[in-house]
């Protein structure tokens, strides 16, 4: 049957839901909301291809190495009561080929990409960053090596667009997402992109745009009251808008506090279809036909 909605970015191979992670997917898959779960290092990419292999239909699998585990260090999520530790991880792309050649469910690399926001305390950020920045052209090597699309994380520095504007040049440099390429570009396509748990300017989203990009949005708009996520949803053409929960993160209003599922997204669904002032509906149909285009599902 065809899923009203997509969840593009969740975690249900995570330890959240260790217990109960087959009753979430299946009240996910009742409600219509088909998934894609992420790995953000090894073992949760192997253990989101091994949910994914255990559903005929609607669960998918991403695989990456999370910028946050290239360091080991205590990573704290205060505002959403959690904590966890930095894995510091190499990326071995070795390791992965192998784990997406097991699958034809691995529908994506990511999440992958630069995380400035929160940079272990024991190393010189200039190291982290170039560490990030040499990792993220890894995967994007990897992504067009066996043709999925990027599923990119990019979290600025406090107060800044500075991650954005560095993945935007990575970008440039390394993705012929036009034709004709872009000066410099290497040769070789990558197979789309969208920008996962997107937090920028609405300028930012309209470079992406610009690049062929999908923004992906989440829970984040249903308690954002800093403005932002109104003008980047009021200027994001709905032809490149893409849904997600990530899931255990980012609970959207009503559930703020609970932990999240994908069967949520429904609200983001709604939330943003009130942002943008058309029926619900319309959302659902676009943001999952989206979804299905970039994620070949
Ligand atoms: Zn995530």
């Amino acid at each position: 049957m065809d899923p009203k909605l997509i969840d593009t970015h969740t975690h249900v191979n995570f330890q959240a839901f260790k217990s109960d992670s087959d009753e979430v997917i299946q009240r996910s898959l009742d409600s219509g909301v088909w998934m894609i779960n992420a790995g953000t290092k090894f073992e949760t990419s192997r253990a989101a291809v091994e949910l994914a292999e255990n559903y005929s239909d609607g669960v998918y699998a991403a695989v990456s190495l999370h910028p946050i585990h290239l360091f080991e260090h205590h990573v704290d999520i205060s505002e959403e009561g959690r904590s966890f530790n930095g894995a510091g991880e190499e990326f071995d792309m070795d390791a992965y080929r192998d784990l997406i050649s097991r699958s034809i469910k691995v529908v994506a690399i990511g999440e992958f990409g630069l995380d400035y926001y929160r940079l272990p305390k024991n190393v010189d950020p200039e190291e982290i960053k170039q560490k990030q920045k040499e990792v993220m052209i890894e995967h994007i090597k990897l992504a067009r090596e066996v043709n999925k699309p990027l599923m990119i994380h990019c979290r600025p520095s406090e107060g800044t667009m500075d991650a954005y504007e560095d993945v935007l040049k990575i970008l440039d440099q390394y993705c012929v997402l036009f034709s004709p390429p872009r000066e410099g570009a290497m040769s070789g396509e990558v197979r789309g992109f969208e920008i996962h748990c997107f937090t920028g300017s609405s300028d930012i989203a309209q470079e992406f745009v610009k690049r062929g990009g999908y923004i992906a949005l989440n829970g984040i708009i249903t308690f954002d009251k800093s403005g932002r996520s109104d003008e980047v949803v009021k200027n994001l053409p709905l032809e490149w808008a893409i849904l997600e929960t990530d899931a255990p993160y980012l609970t959207p209003m009503p559930h703020r506090g609970k932990r999240n599922e994908p069967s949520y997204v429904r609200y983001v669904a709604e939330k943003f279809a009130e942002m943008k002032g058309i029926e619900p509906a319309e959302v659902e149909r676009v943001t999952t036909a989206n979804a299905r285009k970039l994620f070949r599902i």
